[in-house]
């Protein structure tokens, strides 16, 4: 374990390990099967890499994501650890050169898609050179219980058959028992080590809001994240096309990623944002398995997800770096329709499907610390109380008043009406709207009639929205959409069940911690500059680098790592040493120009960065 930590140090440039990192490795060296449960930005790759460095034998990585092996490789290749990988992206001619490459015992690392290393040629090549051990990432593939199965990693079976002692490690983010057990069973491990991290991220600040303006709201968060990496998740491609657009409008680098558009436009999004060309990708679920950008500072739903585990896969793509990021999840009562309306026309919703939109339904009403249920959903429990990362705790979010009274006001107004109109219309008549068509339907003579008339229209509306999700309306989409009570509803209506109606308490969201929150002053100011412009100007001359090598600019320094510099400034190489994610090559390579854009900044001298943007 000293040799790990002296190459942890050395190779990456790190003080310490993660959580679990220790034990993972452990079981790499000691040879021992293992299955590894860490939540994204968990550090899942160094359990493999560290040990593959130190052993200095081939270390096989199977992984699905054939777009990601370049940049692993090439992160890996910039660290001085010797790697390559084979896929179908290679030439033949390309893939003869790792192939000899492997057999003289040049790489540590070997990256390869599980469709060819199954092929009897590869298995060959493999045994011929020797293989010291197999580290199968997203493990979960292999599950039809999984989120994400995939047929190919059935095959891997033939891994053990054909390597019978050579220890194998599966690594996944997903952590149901099934899951766990279908790894187990499928990839034949012997008494695996199980190791299962926290599935906590304590650096997100989750906030739930009702989507009353979606553009309004988005960009008022996106005002909270200046000049930084962020996703923005929608649940229709047009919404993507006109978010996208509407934003660029307002002057966002923003571009659109779905699965409408044709390969080379997806491969051009997915490049600008991470060449840094791009600050915003507007995109279906279709996007992110295949980033790797660690520094995402903020997630933001523009529409509900599917299940909580789409959910907490999503937003774990903010804040890989362990910085403070921002997860915005906006929903709608609508989008629980619409959701069901997309699982019912592509076919018989899987079992599950329906009751795991409910459970996200209810995510979204709830009003427990969202640090809290997330990790319980994942059947963990949550120490920290209350959390001061979420909207509940962080006080930005408040139970109506006298919630049991509204919510059957609403409903009476609903069967007073017939059930025959739709949500805008019982809120007209709740407001006691003066309209020709209440007049004519003499709507003005209802009970209900001008019950809420001192509440906002949008208010209404929302609670209409929240009663649809908690199953007490339900939508009637005729020629009309129309608003019945159901079952549920009559409980409500007569006092057998209550529910609470939130609305969102006007305190300005804080801003997410992150320091780039702040307006950014102009770059470059010398004497007295702050960290902030330190920053900016590092951040420009990573990427200035980055095109120099033709490799995206995380794989230069993380955003930890570039904090770490602003904070710090160091100024000499054993001190630049000592930042998070410098190692020794990288201390070779990069250090220099880092070290005079840092000193250019402490003398009050102009910099020699380009400017930011
Ligand atoms: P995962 O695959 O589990 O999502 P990664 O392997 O991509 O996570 O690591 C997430 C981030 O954590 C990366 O930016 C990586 O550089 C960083 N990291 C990994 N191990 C350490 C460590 N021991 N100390 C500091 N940072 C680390
Ligand atoms: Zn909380």
């Amino acid at each position: 374990m000293e040799i790990i930590r002296h190459i942890v140090k050395r190779v990456w440039g790190y003080d310490a390990l993660l959580p679990l990192q220790a034990e993972a490795i452990g079981a790499v060296l000691a040879r021992r099967d293992s299955i590894v449960i860490l939540p994204t930005g968990g550090g899942k790759s160094l359990c493999y890499q560290a040990p593959a460095a130190a052993m200095g034998k081939l270390a096989v990585v199977v992984s699905p994501l054939i777009a990601l092996m370049k940049d692993q490789v090439d992160g890996l290749t910039a660290a001085g650890v010797p790697a390559a990988f084979l896929n179908s992206s290679l030439t033949a001619e390309e893939r003869r050169l790792v192939e000899a490459g492997v057999l003289r015992g040049r790489y540590h690392l070997l990256y390869v898609a599980p469709e060819r290393l199954v092929l009897p040629t590869c298995l060959g090549l493999l045994r011929r050179a020797g293989v010291a051990f197999f580290a199968i990432d997203e493990a979960h593939c292999i599950s039809q219980w999984g989120h994400d199965f995939r047929p190919e990693y059935r095959q891997l079976r033939v891994v053990r058959e054909t390597f019978p002692d050579v220890a194998i490690h599966a690594f996944t983010a997903t952590a149901t028992p099934r899951v766990r057990t279908d790894i187990a069973t499928e990839l034949a491990l012997r008494d695996p080590a199980i190791l299962v991290g926290s599935f906590d991220r304590p650096n997100l600040v989750y906030r739930v809001r009702q989507r009353t303006d979606r553009l309004r709201q988005v960009t008022e968060a996106l005002g909270r994240h200046r000049g930084a990496a962020g996703i923005i998740y929608c649940i229709r491609r047009a919404e993507v096309d006109q978010l996208a657009e509407a934003l660029r409008r307002r002057g966002s680098r923003a571009v659109a990623y779905h699965a409408g558009l044709a390969d080379a436009e997806r491969r051009r999004a997915q490049d600008d944002f991470i060449t840094e060309r791009a600050d915003v990708v507007v995109a279906t679920v279709a996007f992110g398995m295949g980033i790797d950008r660690s520094d995402v500072r903020y997630v933001i739903h523009a529409g509900m997800p599917k299940s909580i585990e789409h959910y907490q896969q999503e937003a774990g793509r903010a804040g890989r770096d362990g910085l403070p990021s921002e997860c915005l999840l906006l929903y709608s009562g609508g989008d629980f329709g619409l959701w069901r309306s997309i699982l019912m026309a592509e076919g018989l919703p899987a079992p599950g499907a329906l009751p795991k939109l409910g459970e996200m339904y209810d995510y979204c009403q709830g009003t427990v610390c969202r640090h809290r249920v997330l990790v319980e959903y994942f059947g963990q429990a949550y120490g920290a109380d209350p959390c001061g990362a979420c909207d509940v705790c962080l006080g930005e979010i408040a139970v109506e008043d006298g919630s049991a009274a509204l919510a059957r006001q609403i409903l009476a107004c609903v069967v007073e009406m017939g059930e025959r109109f739709g949500a805008d219309s019982v809120a007209d008549v709740l407001r006691g709207a003066d309209t020709a068509r209440i007049a004519r339907m003499r709507h003005n003579r209802l009970d209900a009639y001008g019950l809420l008339r001192q509440q906002p229209k949008t208010a209404v509306r929302n609670w209409i929205a929240q009663l649809e999700g908690h199953g007490c309306l339900a939508r009637d989409e005729g020629e009309y959409p129309t608003l019945g009570v159901t079952a549920r509803g009559h409980q409500v209506l007569r006092g057998e069940e209550t529910l609470p109606l939130l609305r969102t308490v006007a305190r300005p969201a804080r801003g997410a911690p992150s320091p780039a929150a702040r307006p950014a002053a102009p770059p470059g100011l010398g004497r007295g500059a702050t960290d902030e412009d330190l920053f900016q100007a590092l951040r420009a001359l990573r990427r200035a680098m980055a095109e120099e090598r033709g490799i995206p600019p995380y794989l230069i320094f993380s955003d930890a790592s570039l904090r770490e510099m602003a904070r710090e400034r160091p100024t000499t190489e054993e001190a630049f040493l000592q930042i998070k994610g410098v190692g020794l090559r990288k201390l070779q390579e990069l250090g220099p120009r880092f070290l005079a854009c840092i000193r250019t900044h402490g003398d009050g001298s102009a910099s020699d960065a380009p400017p930011a943007t």
